[in-house]
């Protein structure tokens, strides 16, 4: 059994128009996702902005109503717990989010933001906080004296960081990171992502590691799997899909990164936008924007299937 086993995911967004606010259609954010995740494993998710990758993580995380599907967590479905279970689910998934500074409360100490989470699940008592808290800064590499400073008093890189020992401190088993090193210096981000994965093998952690940077991708990641317009169109080992993409929405995508992996591809670079959630293509939703396009590419969506040691959405391997 799966940690993690997402099956015919759905997050859809009505749109609303007129003084009833009448649905006229539907933003399908997320459109008939599948994936799995084993404990200890960390799974890329990569795709152009706007495809729903952020969605995607923050259906699982329930910040999001599904509309269909179903999100299995040790084999129960996360979205049929009763209030209790909910509750221990929430604390083995947690999720780090791109700006680490409106992540944290301003007005909160660093001590009272570690702790917060154990006190409330009950994890600790009220005079074990000082302890918790300075083994969780110890745990990310930061200052233990810091307890008592705010936010605002650390750089970009230690403030992800906390965020990093905040989650952890419940003890997940799965994290969502959502463009977690984006917003850092390269420097800083390659000590955060070395943090993230010296974690992972010491917890035996597994990671959502959604991100547009493909280099740190594959650095991180076990498998990857790429999103387009709400679908995903390729999976496999990371260095099957970065090394070897079958699908010309991936190749695209790593021609566009400058080096190393773009010197031996073909050289078809992404053009255009991406269309729009609410209005996507008939068939293959790439296809407005394929150069391998044919006839029936228009017609109909193509099914995920086996090509090679991968499973990708596309008729050029029928
Ligand atoms: Fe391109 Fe057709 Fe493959 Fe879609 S199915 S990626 S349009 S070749």
């Amino acid at each position: 059994m799966s940690l993690i086993e997402i099956e015919n995911l759905r997050t859809w967004f009505p749109v609303r128009q007129g003084i009833l606010s009448k649905t006229v259609g539907y933003i399908k954010a997320v459109n008939g996702v599948s994936l799995s995740l084993e404990q200890g494993e960390t799974l890329g998710l990569v795709g152009e902005s706007g495809c729903g990758k952020t969605t995607l993580g923050r259906t699982l995380m329930q910040l999001e109503e599904k509309k269909d599907g179903t999100v299995k967590f040790e084999g129960d479905d996360i979205h049929g717990l009763k209030r209790d279970q909910k509750r221990e689910i929430r604390k083995r998934m947690q999720m780090i989010f791109q700006d680490p500074f409106s992540s944290l409360n301003p007005r909160m100490t660093i001590l009272d933001i570690l702790t917060e989470g154990m006190l409330h699940h009950k994890m600790i008592k009220k005079e074990e906080k000082k302890e918790a808290a300075v083994r969780l800064m110890t745990e990310v590499g930061l200052d233990e004296n810091a307890i008592y400073r705010y936010p605002h008093e650390f750089s970009g890189g230690q403030r992800q960081r906390i965020c990093v020992a905040r989650a952890i401190s419940l003890k997940p088993d799965f994290m969502v990171c959502d463009e977690a090193v984006s917003a850092l210096d390269v420097s800083v981000q390659a000590q955060v992502i070395n943090l993230l994965m010296d974690l992972r093998d010491k917890y035996e952690l597994s990671y959502l590691f959604i991100s547009h940077d493909l280099t740190v991708v594959r650095h991180i990641s076990n498998r990857v799997a790429v999103m387009y317009l709400g679908v995903i169109v390729e999976e496999g080992s990371a260095s099957a899909i970065i090394d070897n993409p079958k699908h010309p929405y991936t190749q695209a995508l790593i021609n566009s990164v400058p080096v190393p992996f773009s010197e031996k591809k073909k050289r078809f670079v992404l053009s255009g936008e991406i269309p729009s959630l609410l209005n996507p293509p008939s068939g293959c939703p790439f296809h407005t924007r394929c150069p391998e396009v044919m006839d029936k590419c228009k017609e109909t969506v193509p099914e995920m299937k086996k090509v090679d040691n991968r499973i990708a959405r596309c008729y050029l391997y029928d």
